[in-house]
């Protein structure tokens, strides 16, 4: 059997348009990358999930509640390397945007916070975990998120050298 980078794609808190950015490349990169990258989870493309023992996890979005910090904390512990994805992820910015919220505003919100189990603060990936490598802009650029996938590729032993 190939050896393959095993990749998982997790979507936070945004409008997910690097998601939409990672399927447009797809369109040019799919019949390399399916010989050489194992797609463990990756909801845009299909159902099933396995987030054990991954190799790279991309993380695209913010972090809004409790239930999303344990799973991102789970990945984390489950990927050997771990990369923001966008500026939402990277910087917070747009999806942080309530945390700039007036006092008047903050406690009008409040009960949605509670009743919907938020967070106080939104907060960026590297504020709950490690972060690996970034890939920036809103949405992400794609020559940046090549050159990563392509660095990892390298480093896991998939290909011989980074193009
Ligand atoms: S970084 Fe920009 S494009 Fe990506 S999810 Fe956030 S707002 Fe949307």
């Amino acid at each position: 059997m190939l050896k393959k980078l095993k990749v998982g794609w997790f979507s936070f808190s945004c409008s997910e348009d690097s998601t939409i950015i990672f399927t447009e490349l797809l369109n040019s990169h799919y019949q390399k990358w399916k010989n050489e990258i194992d797609f463990r989870s990756i909801l845009v493309m299909q159902k099933k999930e396995d987030v054990d023992n991954l190799d790279v996890a991309f993380i695209e979005g913010a972090i809004t509640s409790v239930l999303q910090e344990e799973k991102l904390k789970s990945i984390r512990r489950k990927a050997k390397k771990l990369v923001a994805v966008g500026s939402c992820a990277i910087i917070g910015m747009p999806s942080v945007q309530r945390n700039m919220f007036d006092e008047k505003i903050k406690s009008e919100l409040s009960p949605f916070l509670i009743r919907f189990a938020y967070l106080d603060k939104v907060k960026k990936i590297s504020d709950v975990v490690m972060v690996d490598d970034m890939v920036p802009g809103c949405p992400m650029n794609e020559e940046v998120f090549l050159k990563v996938i392509n660095k990892y590729l390298c480093e896991f032993g998939i290909t011989n050298k980074q193009k």
